[in-house]
């Protein structure tokens, strides 16, 4: 199998774990990316020459990557110093409350009593069973299988998975159904804000993504380095396994030829010749026909609306003896209108919720002085059109407001200590997008099954990344890396992603 030659477009997280498992499998990989860099939206700016991670802040679901390496015949823990996190996140509000959620679900119980009483404590208990048992149940039939349908769904959740899924209210949104189990609305809003981490509004997205809550409160892992030295040890790992890498090289064209993909064409006229090709961007751009005419109708699934984009300010800042944890949340009055506005009206909220990464912290030591931030706000993807600098300066504005409210004095104009990123730029670093982040947005009970799978309708062509199943996420998106990697090894008619180094000769059996 070793002449199979497969080219993977782009060194996204979905992009490195399937070179990766397809080069240790026996396979030749060559991965190409436009970008300079591996990681994709796993990305480092360099405020005041600090290397800020302006990307995925927030490491959960270590398990994944736990199962990667073991794929691969190392150990998370000997490739990367990675270390829990016991606060997972401080949250404010305007009336001055504030809320922090521990690794410890006894003292997030405590918490959570202190600050809404006995009563919604137990209501919170209540909601994380919940939460857990939604996790437990889609896990199998949804998360880790490679083409969910609903039918098919159905038939694996068994008599409990269903009885959960009916306690739940599958057709509720997530927002109707937290109503459901909180009398205190900053909770409420708290845990609605988890549809955001696949880009989606809770007033759209199906009570189901309460499991995200679970996802967090099973764990948050910061990573030495930052995120980055994730995307970097999945590179050195490929690397060590024969992959060969190619940056700042766009892939204009996958070709197609006898009725399946034979290659791909660079923008510098250069051509590639591939087996099989394993898309990483998003599919939109397929969709749009930025890859060829050849591909553009080679993904199935149904076109949804564009997740969420972001305005991003990645800082070198004094935090002026604020007390930040790592992960801080700063919320708005008013939620519904973040979302009415992103969603219906399609530009900047007016009241931003903000999130602050303080990268420096979530050790036992503060950092002295000035520190390295990744501040971020949600923005409608509109990156395509153009948001004026009227709206951004005026999101700005409200989002400085929003964090001085709890204490925190950043000014968030554009310098050397400041850079910016906008869904313009989002558009650009990721094409077709408008600046989606999450690719599309999870609305409605259907939406996850919209999703297309690891397999095109082009033979030869397999697809992996936030825009395919099972999701957005640093860990849906390796997941889908795996799977995309899986497929393509399954119709070669090989049976597993054996170890290289476990078979004489380096190659595998079929
Ligand atoms: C600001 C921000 C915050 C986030 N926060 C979190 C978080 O805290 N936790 C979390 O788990 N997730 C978070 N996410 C989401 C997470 O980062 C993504 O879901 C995940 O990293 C996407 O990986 P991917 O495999 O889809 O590849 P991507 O990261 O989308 O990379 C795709 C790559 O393909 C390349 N490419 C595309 N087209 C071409 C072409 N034609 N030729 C060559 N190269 C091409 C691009 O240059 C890019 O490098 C965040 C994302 C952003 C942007």
């Amino acid at each position: 199998m070793a002449e199979h030659k497969v080219v993977v477009v782009g060194a996204g997280m979905a992009g490195l774990v399937s070179a990766l498992q397809l080069a240790h499998a026996g396979l030749q990989v060559t991965v190409i990316d436009k970008a300079s860099a591996p990681g994709g939206k796993i990305r480092q700016l360099m405020p005041d020459g600090m290397p800020v991670d302006s990307g995925p802040t927030v490491f959960t679901m270590r398990w994944v990557f736990d199962q990667i390496m073991a794929s691969v015949g190392t150990r998370l823990e000997s490739q990367l110093n990675i270390q829990p996190l016991s606060v997972l996140a401080r949250h404010f509000w305007e009336d001055g409350s504030q809320l922090d959620l521990y690794a410890d679900p006894a003292q997030s119980l405590d918490a959570v009593a202190r600050f809404a009483g006995r009563a919604e404590a137990e209501r919170f208990a209540r909601f994380c069973h919940t939460a857990r048992q939604v996790y437990d149940a889609l896990e199998g039939p949804f998360i880790k299988s490679p083409s969910p349908t609903m039918a098919h769904m159905m038939t694996q959740l068994g008599p409990r998975g269903l009885a959960t899924l009916a306690s739940v209210g599958p057709m509720r949104s997530l927002w109707n159904s937290l109503g459901r189990h909180f009398n205190d609305p900053r909770l409420r809003q708290l845990f609605a804000r988890y549809a955001t981490y696949c880009g989606s509004s809770p007033w759209e997205a199906p009570a189901t993504l309460m499991l995200i809550a679970q996802v967090e409160m099973d764990g948050v892992w910061t990573v030495h380095g930052g995120m980055h030295a994730l995307a970097s040890c999945l590179m050195r790992l490929g690397q060590a396994n024969g992959v060969n890498y190619v940056f700042s090289s766009e892939c204009e064209r996958i070709e197609m030829s006898q009725g399946r993909v034979s290659g791909v064409r660079l923008a510098s006229g250069d051509s590639l010749r591939a087996d099989s090709v394993v898309f990483n961007g998003d599919i939109a751009a397929l969709r749009k026909g930025l890859l060829g005419p050849g591909v553009q109708k080679s993904v199935q699934g149904k076109v949804q609306p564009r997740s969420l984009s972001a305005v991003t300010w990645s800082m070198h800042a004094d935090t002026q003896g604020m007390a930040l944890d790592r992960h801080n949340v700063f919320f708005n009055n008013d939620y519904a209108s973040e979302f009415d506005d992103i969603f219906m009206q399609k530009r900047m909220p007016q009241q931003p919720t903000v999130y602050v990464c303080a990268q420096d912290r979530g050790t036992d030591t503060p950092p002295p002085g000035a520190e390295r931030l990744l501040c971020l706000v949600n923005a409608p993807a509109r990156g395509d059109k153009r948001l004026s600098e009227d709206e951004l300066h005026a999101c700005a504005v409200s989002s400085q407001a929003r964090m001085a409210k709890a204490g925190l004095h950043l000014s968030l104009e554009s310098s050397a200590s400041c850079i910016r990123t906008t869904p313009q730029d989002f558009h650009q670093l990721f094409p077709a997008t408008g600046g989606a982040l999450y690719g599309q947005a999870t609305h409605g009970w259907m939406a996850a099954f919209a999703r297309s799978n690891a397999r095109s309708q082009a033979k030869g062509l397999y697809l992996a990344g936030g825009s395919v199943h099972p999701g957005p996420g640093v860990p849906m998106a390796a997941m889908s890396g795996q799977l995309a990697a899986a497929a393509l090894m399954a119709d070669l008619g090989l049976t597993s992603l054996s170890h290289k180094t476990a078979t004489s000769g380096g190659t595998l059996t079929h």
